[in-house]
């Protein structure tokens, strides 16, 4: 496999991809050192957690640099994923002996009751590549500490980085005997599929996703689905500060290149205000700054070469059906895969734009004559992970908040994450919770004591 610097279309290294013998037998061993690992108590679990957490801040300047190579991201952004990926982890350590600690329910009486969480077994976590320590750290680290071992396989575009967690992993104290990476491109995940794993937990496309749900569904065994989204941001007439809420949007629309599964994909923007948002909102996006990632910029590459054209045939889709291109709309003129940040105005839900996931610095925006109207455009889409309203009047926004279906709203942030919260998508954005104490029970499945005598 040939990794390449998206920046640059340099060829970064070369790697040999696994074969289905070596996986199995990367399976075979963690399912004998799964039971020796659940065999040490949590506290000492916990421990090798924590010295993780600390190589993760100690060589932070060599793991943000590996990932802004390996996918593009303006560096100082891959030293805030770093920050985050931190705070989930140490959310982890503080909190998850609490909720694996078995439970008394019925404490008198002939027939006392308790809950005793056992670790699910051998899990297999297939990854994505847009916030590899974030997406890597919400699975590995909990099921970790719940007494799994663990199966992961990077994504193709971020295998370095995979490589450096599964080392700091080794480094902080967990055996090669319950953590172990798998490299290569979808072919050596579905190998994954045919082994008879215990759980599996997946981050990337609602497409891979959905095919991985049909292919393991006769296993029976737990699953969960992290997929994407077209999460929508509406601003309501009522807001304080115009040019504040435009560069509040303008950031959720191109963060890490505008590929973060809760990008804001689509704006909606009251009548009223309209045309003052829409103007504010171009002038600070003409004002990014595209260029290596390496460098202080607002914009860096698009991990993926064939994302560029899909984003141009996007874009060509909603200007042949009447969108007006106000900002942007071009391939960068330079090597990479680079696209402008691109604004769309008079844009409507025929125009694939408004429906299907960008995954890019592009966004439609949509003027509403009320909430009412706001309500049912941001419903009508096949996804469901998070919705943002912007206005001074939180029952006003919360009205709208309450009919999304979703698995997070916001009122006046958006694209945003927090540990102690759970995190979770609808429809076609996914099935299962990460984060919060509910993706720390995740990891685990309930013995039902009944204790009599
Ligand atoms: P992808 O579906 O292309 O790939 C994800 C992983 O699946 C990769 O590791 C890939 O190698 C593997 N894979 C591909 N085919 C497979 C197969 N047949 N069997 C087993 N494994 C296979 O997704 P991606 O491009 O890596 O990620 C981008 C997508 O992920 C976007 O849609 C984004 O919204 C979503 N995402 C969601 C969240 C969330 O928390 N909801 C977080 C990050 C990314």
């Amino acid at each position: 496999m040939h990794i390449i610097n998206p920046a640059t279309e340099e060829l970064i290294q070369e790697i040999a991809e696994d074969d289905f013998q070596k996986v199995k037998g990367k399976f075979e061993i963690l399912k004998k050192g799964q039971p020796q690992w659940a065999a040490v108590p949590v506290e000492k679990r916990i421990a090798c957690i924590k010295r993780f957490h600390a190589l993760l801040e100690e060589q932070k300047k060599d793991l943000a640099e590996t990932l802004t190579r390996e996918m593009g991201k303006p560096l100082q952004q891959s030293y805030n994923e770093l920050n985050g990926a931190r705070a989930r982890v140490q959310y982890f350590i503080d909190n998850s002996a609490k909720y694996l600690a078995e439970e008394w329910v019925v404490t008198e009486g002939a027939t006392r009751e308790k809950i005793v969480y056992d670790p699910l077994g051998v899990v297999a976590n297939i990854s994505a590549w847009n916030y590899p320590y974030l997406v890597g750290m919400n699975v590995i680290i909990p099921a970790l500490i719940a007494g799994n071992a663990v199966c992961y396989k990077p994504s193709e575009y971020t295998i370095l980085t995979g490589m450096h967690i599964a080392r700091m992993l080794y480094e902080s104290g967990v055996p090669e005997a319950c953590f172990q990476t798998v490299i290569g491109k979808g072919a050596v995940g579905e190998y994954l599929l045919q082994l008879p794993f215990d759980g599996y937990f997946f981050t990337g496309s609602y497409k891979t996703g959905k095919y991985i749900a049909e292919k393991i569904a006769s296993k029976l065994v737990p699953s969960q689905f992290e997929l994407g989204g077209k999460d929508p941001l509406y601003v309501m007439d009522d807001v304080e500060d115009i040019d504040k809420t435009a560069a509040a949007a303008l950031e959720g629309v191109v963060y890490n290149n505008g590929q973060s599964c809760c990008a804001v994909e689509r704006i909606y923007v009251h009548e009223k205000i309209y045309d003052r948002f829409v103007s504010s909102y171009v002038e600070q996006s003409k004002k990014l700054k595209i260029g290596s990632p390496m460098e202080p910029v607002d914009i860096g590459p698009l991990s993926r070469k064939e994302q560029v054209q899909f984003l141009l045939s996007q874009i060509k889709d909603a200007t042949d059906k009447g969108a007006v291109l106000l900002a942007g709309g071009k391939k960068s003129d330079r090597a990479g895969y680079y696209i402008e940040p691109t604004v769309l105005a008079n844009v409507n839900h025929q125009m694939k734009l408004m429906t299907e996931e960008s995954f890019g610095p592009v966004v439609g925006i949509q003027k509403v004559a009320s909430d009412d109207e706001a309500v049912q455009l941001m419903l009508d889409t096949e996804y469901g992970l998070t919705a943002a309203v912007y206005s001074k009047d939180f029952d006003r926004a919360d009205a709208v908040m309450r009919k999304m279906n979703v698995g997070t709203v916001y009122w006046n942030c958006c694209d945003r994450v927090s540990a102690a919260l759970p995190w979770s998508g609808r429809k076609n954005s996914g099935l299962g919770t990460t984060l919060s104490y509910q993706g720390i029970r995740a990891f685990v499945q309930p013995k039902a004591y009944h204790i009599r005598g």
